[in-house]
């Protein structure tokens, strides 16, 4: 990073404020935000304050832009930073945010040269070098436990597309082994497809087995809505990921429960 750059992030950091009552009210909403630790949690609302700075938040479709709502979308897409930083979102600037599901337009011929038009209704799309668009209603829907997250799926997709167009491979750190997370994802995709084809009860959400893509954002938004899923299905998986977001959600997720357990039995 820049020198220029770096001043620039300090100064926006010692100039900035967050709204305490709100930051807590949000903050307090996500359970994968309740089980940070205190100076993790300030690393998440620094990176919150940058992230509000040089992203710029927009309604669509009559959709007002409060406070709680770029807040919210903030908070959730700086998880996936949190050990990574805000340049990993380098390259584009606009989150787009509509009241709900939205229907995005697209033209495509065929194998046998007809042109379709289609008209889909979405919660989520990210655009290579474009904007993040999301449904604020299924926004929230995060944090239920689910395993659903759209602001994360739509953000874990631009993760992915620092290095091209998405395809299940983000750019991996210095120490990962590209051929450990070839045969994680792809052992786990087809088992997964397996399952979805067999009617299966899976815990995770089914669009996972649509491509090697959403398979990445599906799994990386469950790796933090509900980890303890991902570790007992794909440890493997799992493992990359931890390493990839240099975060390990299913041993604070443990120890936020025993944290509890312990405060329960106090008398
Ligand atoms: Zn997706």
């Amino acid at each position: 990073m820049s020198w220029l750059k770096r001043w620039r992030r300090a100064r926006v950091l010692r100039q900035t404020e967050i709204d305490p009552h709100l930051w807590r009210t949000i903050a307090a909403r996500y359970p994968f935000v309740r089980a940070l630790s205190a100076p993790e949690l300030e690393q998440l609302r620094e990176l919150v304050i940058v992230f509000l700075h040089e992203k710029a938040v927009h309604g669509a479709g009559g959709m007002a832009i409060r406070d709680e709502v770029r807040l919210a979308i903030a908070v959730q897409a700086c998880m996936l930073i949190l050990n990574l930083g805000p340049d990993y979102y380098r390259g584009w600037v606009e989150v787009i945010v509509y009241p709900d599901e939205f229907v995005a337009e697209y033209d495509y011929v065929d194998e046998d040269g007809v042109a379709h038009h289609i008209e889909q209704p979405m919660t989520g799309e990210s655009w290579e070098r474009g904007p993040v668009v999301i449904s604020w209603a299924d926004v929230q829907e995060a944090g239920s436990g689910a395993g659903y997250n759209v602001v994360m799926h739509e953000f874990a997709h631009k993760l992915d597309m620092l290095n091209g167009p998405p395809n299940g491979y983000p750019p991996l750190h210095a120490g990962m082994e590209r051929s450990r997370w070839s045969s994680a994802f792809t052992a786990a995709y087809e088992d997964f497809c397996d399952k979805v084809d067999d009617g299966a009860d899976i815990a995770i959400d089914e669009y996972a087995a649509e491509s090697p893509a959403e398979f990445f954002a599906v799994m990386s938004e469950a790796f933090f809505e509900a980890p303890a899923t991902v570790h007992a299905q794909y440890p493997e998986v799992y493992e990359q990921l931890r390493q990839f977001y240099r975060q390990d959600p299913a041993a604070r997720e443990a120890g936020l429960e025993s944290g509890r357990q312990t405060l329960a039995t106090v008398p």
